[in-house]
């Protein structure tokens, strides 16, 4: 895994993005490996790197701790997360004297640092939000709090995104709504994600992807085909910057950006 995760790390700097994030393993079960993999791509490479950071299964003064370390090994771009509950299943609780949500995170940072913050973003409304406007308000505060990028949960109709924007410009939203593309490299797979995270998948990418789970060579043309597809959609009315879901799947992600002209 950690082969194939540099084989990623190195096909992605010649693609030279703004800058690659690291995920934060849920319940904070990554925060070793996250931070070694950070603090590898600062030294080894010239790609930017970002440090994912949840509240999860951590008190204030021990994130506090996690983001000082991180500043000092001059990881200085957090991506600001509430995270979700260890298990992924029940109701999301503060940890005891943890942070509660990713806008009172991103106050912390903003005490220990000048950190450059990311916040997520969710087009089609976080899964236990009390409403839409409920949701775009907590990005807002996660704005005021100092957040200067939102990435989006992943989508696969253009439609939504540009809905969800639009909602962000009327709140007076002005920093970039950054869309999270993930390219689809196990349908089973994505359709749990989906379903953990509230997006909705199209009906038809259930036949295309039928048959395909032992050829993945095709697989891969009907991933790449479908990414490329939404990311035009994208380009095309406006959108300048896409963040890609790897999952170490750099691969697809190239070709992506191969038939988009991007290198
Ligand atoms: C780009 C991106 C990257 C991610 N990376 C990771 C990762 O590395 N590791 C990981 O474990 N998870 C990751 N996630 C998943 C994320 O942790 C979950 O979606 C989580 O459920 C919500 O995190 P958040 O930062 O959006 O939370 P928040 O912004 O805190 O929102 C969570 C929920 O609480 C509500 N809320 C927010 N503030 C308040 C308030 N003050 N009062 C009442 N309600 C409030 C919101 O409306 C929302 O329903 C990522 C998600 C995205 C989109």
């Amino acid at each position: 895994m950690e082969a194939k995760l540099w084989d990623s790390v190195k096909t992605l700097e010649a693609l030279k993005p703004q800058f690659v994030s690291v995920t934060y393993g849920a319940g904070g079960s990554t925060r070793e490996k996250t931070h070694a993999i950070v603090k590898k791509i600062r030294q080894e490479t010239a790609l930017e790197p970002a440090a994912h950071l949840t509240c999860v299964n951590a008190t204030r003064a021990e994130i506090d701790e996690i983001a000082k370390a991180y500043w000092d090994s001059k990881i200085h771009h957090i991506v600001a997360l509430r995270g979700d509950p260890p298990d992924m299943k029940g109701k999301y609780v503060p940890y005891p004297n943890g942070y509660q949500y990713a806008g009172d995170l991103v106050k912390g940072l903003k005490k220990i640092a000048d950190f450059e913050i990311s916040v997520a973003a969710y087009p089609e409304t976080h899964p236990s939000a009390t409403s839409a406007e409920d949701d775009l308000r907590h990005l807002k505060e996660k704005i005021d709090a100092g957040a200067t990028r939102a990435i989006t949960q992943f989508f696969f109709n253009a439609d939504d995104y540009f809905r969800f924007l639009e909602k962000t410009q009327k709140l007076g939203i002005k920093i970039p709504v950054v869309p999270g593309i993930l390219p689809i490299s196990n349908f089973a797979q994505a359709v749990r994600f989906a379903d953990m995270c509230g997006a909705k998948i199209p009906a038809n990418f259930k036949n295309l992807f039928e048959g395909l789970d032992e050829k993945p060579e095709e697989r891969n043309k009907v991933s790449i085909e479908i990414a490329t597809d939404i990311c035009r959609k994208l380009t095309d009315n406006g959108v300048n910057q896409l963040h890609f879901y790897t999952l170490n799947r750099s691969d697809l992600v190239q070709a992506i950006c191969k038939n988009l002209n991007i290198q």
